[in-house]
């Protein structure tokens, strides 16, 4: 502050305070309040920082995480879709705890006959319904899903176990040291759910040729997360929010009808017994290809192949390292295609399997969208540390896992396809082979927070599309979560809701967060400061478990900036953002005093005949007199022009204020004042604009940056257009 304004603030001071003095009689004794303040800081709201999750967002010296590798042997049986399993895990208790049972998760169970998942939701009868959703809802049969646990042994005895619906305690003959390691086999099956007839993230798909195509996940019970955040993971599969997985070394043997074309998590360790000749000549000639795709198995060999049914078997054998999970996808329909990648002097294998009917649009663009999807998460987070990433065609499904997702995207009959279906798969493409970097790799635990994985990813899928696409759609800029956000607020969760109980899941986990990230990047703290940041935690928590917590606080401490502010208001309420211009109020520069400075200019005297010379400033603009200020500012252009605009701010969140002005002679001004404008008056503030040219109007976030809920109040002078809006919305309400 200077010293003249200092001086003039005080004196404001004792002069407002005196007339106060007169008018009030008594004060009145005030009730107190507690800190409310958006720009509070968050320490009683994220956890208390500790050596595993430190207060810098980083890990700490003493993180450290479980280990749990798994050798299995597996069978698919095509003829009555089962799947055998023979699984040997062995896991490593990395924690400084003592640990008596170990919980496995048995996802399949989520839809076996007993599943509560079907009641534990409110149903109303329906006035109309198809035959197959009368027969689901009053004639369901017994389904024979959810796994059969045949064998549970450790050394060649058996274990004592429980299971609780989808998940399965072990309980061990002696607690588990710190530092240990357990070793144990499972020995189960499972009847494989018809994914497009009954739903689900894996299954098969049968199509009228007889074939099927099988896209595997969740098919073998796996180790739940324990750490020191939430001690065992302890919330059952209902069928909606996803994993929390242990990362660690995997080998797996997989054995299928022979003509059936195979991809996985992990690396092939065995090409000569599965690959013919041609074909591992095609693939040594796709690890070179950077520019196009290279058929493995062709269109025309995949036909063939689809018409004959060997009853011979073949076993692919995979290893993977550092792997959460573990998939698959077997048919003899599959036309297979591979290219080269570039990443950062590393190659890595963008890979596409599909049916003919993917055709055209799938030779087209997956494998490419696979390479492009590398390319850009490597550059926003970390090089892409593994091998590969599949892309496998499926229908209706849009599905991650550790090298390899489902992905929907389907012609019509004939081949033709809409802009929709072409934008649809490359959207979901990108989204589903991104989700390799969150949370396969930064390893959030999803069924606490959606958010972690969905809302990341999607923000860092806007970029990879943008970039495949400058005209995309991505549906994920902070203007496409306005309708969501203005919407009813009892249909409406905070981000930082547990997936299973979120209202309007896909707004809430995907597209509010990847907005919110898309506005901190671009409008709040510019992409230099944020990608940095990102970066930094993407990096920080590779290979590990983060929380939100280290999200929210790796940002700020990459990047020196506060943001408290922001997470408490858009991921921790549902509040919204709503700035307007509540008046402007045109004024002019005079040598005229008004009469009430002529008033404190007799009150004050001496006071003002200190200050000496003096310009004024009006509302009359017959008093104006653009020239007062001319023989002090030696020959610069004097902004004669002022206007006092109060902005109000109707809506919870604090925002930064983007102001656009159009001067008289056409041209336009931006200035941006930060969120922090709010700090001291969470309803309304002032700010003055001067200007040599009249301002002819004024509009707040003239680009859509902020997702402002309601814009009829954000021009100057208000537009007929905005009163048809209100008119319009009184007569809704
Ligand atoms: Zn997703």
């Amino acid at each position: 502050m200077k010293k003249l304004s200092l001086i003039l603030f005080s004196f404001f001071f004792v002069a407002t305070a005196t007339f106060a003095q007169e008018k009030k009689e008594k004060k009145k004794t005030q009730k107190g309040h507690i800190d409310q303040n958006k720009f509070r800081q968050m320490k009683d709201v994220l956890a208390t920082p500790n050596d595993q999750h430190t207060a810098s967002g980083a890990p700490g010296h003493q993180y450290s995480q479980q280990k749990v590798d798994y050798i299995m042997d597996i069978r698919l049986d095509e003829a009555t879709n089962h799947i055998y399993g023979d699984e040997k895990i062995t896991y490593h208790n990395n924690s400084k705890d003592n640990l008596e049972y170990l919980w496995v998760q048995l996802d399949q169970n989520m839809r076996a006959d007993d599943s509560k998942t079907p009641l534990a939701k409110s149903t109303g009868a329906s006035a109309f319904l198809t035959p197959k959703s009368f027969k689901n809802s009053y004639m369901k049969q017994k389904n024979g899903f959810g796994f059969n646990i045949e064998t549970v042994e450790a050394d060649g005895k058996p274990l004592s176990h429980f299971i609780n619906r989808t998940m399965m305690r072990v309980n061990l003959p002696k607690a588990l040291a710190p530092g240990d390691t357990f070793k144990f086999r499972i020995k189960w099956n499972y009847k494989v759910n018809n994914s497009v007839r009954d739903g689900g993230r894996s299954g098969f798909e049968d199509f009228p040729d007889g074939n099927n195509n099988y896209t595997i996940a969740q098919f073998f019970p796996r180790l739940a997360v324990y750490n020191n955040v939430e001690g065992w993971q302890n919330m059952q599969f209902w069928g909606r929010s996803e994993w929390a997985l242990e990362f660690g070394d995997y080998e797996v043997n997989i054995t299928v009808p022979a003509d059936h074309i195979l991809d996985a998590t992990g690396e092939l360790q065995n090409e000569k017994d599965v690959l013919t000749k041609t074909q591992r000549k095609r693939w040594e000639k796709a690890r070179k290809s950077f520019k196009d795709p290279v058929f493995i198995v062709t269109q025309k060999e995949a036909e063939k192949a689809e018409k004959e049914r060997s009853n011979k078997t073949k076993t692919w054998k995979f290893k993977a390292k550092s792997v959460r999970d573990f998939a698959w996808a077997s048919s003899r329909k599959y036309i297979w295609d591979a290219m080269a990648v570039n990443i950062n002097g590393k190659t890595v294998m963008a890979v596409s399997m599909y049916p003919k009917e993917g055709n055209p649009l799938w030779e087209e663009h997956s494998t490419r969208v696979v390479a492009n999807t590398l390319e850009e998460y490597s550059k926003l987070t970390f090089d892409y540390p593994y091998s590969k990433a599949i892309s496998v065609h499926a229908k209706n499904q849009g599905m991650e896992y550790p090298m390899i997702c489902f992905n929907y995207g389907r012609p019509n009959p004939d081949g033709t396809y809409s802009d929709r279906v072409k934008n649809g798969m490359i959207g979901v493409i990108t989204h589903e082979v991104g989700h390799n970097f969150f949370p396969m790799i930064v390893n959030s635990d999803e069924r606490q927070w959606t958010w972690m994985d969905e809302g990341l990813n999607s923000f860092v899928e806007i970029l990879a599309e943008l970039d495949y696409d400058p005209n995309f759609n991505t549906g994920n800029l902070p203007k496409d979560i306005v309708r969501y956000m203005g919407g009813d607020q009892s249909n409406i969760s905070p981000i930082m809701s547990q997936g299973d109980y979120v209202k309007q899941f896909g707004p809430n986990a995907y597209t509010k967060p990847a907005a919110g990230l898309y506005m901190l990047r671009q409008t709040i703290m510019g992409p230099e400061l944020f990608d940095h940041a990102f970066r930094t935690y993407s990096k920080r928590w590779m290979f590990k478990h983060p929380t939100p917590a280290d999200f929210f606080r790796s940002m700020e401490d990459a990047s020196g900036m506060d943001l408290d502010w922001f997470w408490r208001g858009w991921f921790y309420t549902t509040d919204v953002t709503d700035i307007g211009i509540k008046s402007v109020k045109p004024l002019y520069l005079t040598d005229k005093p008004n009469e009430r400075v002529k008033r404190l200019k007799e009150q004050y005297k001496q006071y003002f005949d200190n200050l000496g010379d003096l310009v004024y400033i009006t509302d009359k603009k017959e008093d104006a007199n653009t020239k007062a200020m001319d023989k002090y500012a030696d020959g610069k252009k004097v902004p004669a022009y002022i206007y006092q605009v109060e902005f109000d701010k109707p809506g919870g969140l604090v925002m930064p204020i983007i102001v656009e002005l159009t001067y008289a002679d056409g041209s336009k001004e931006r200035q941006t004042f930060p969120a922090q404008i709010w700090m001291k008056n969470d309803n309304s503030v002032k700010r003055v604009f001067a200007s040599s040219q009249e301002i002819i109007s004024i509009k707040v976030d003239p680009d859509l940056e902020t997702a402002d809920v309601d814009t009829s109040n954000n021009s100057w002078p208000k537009k007929e257009s905005d009163n048809f809006d209100k008119f319009k919305k009184k007569l809704k309400n």
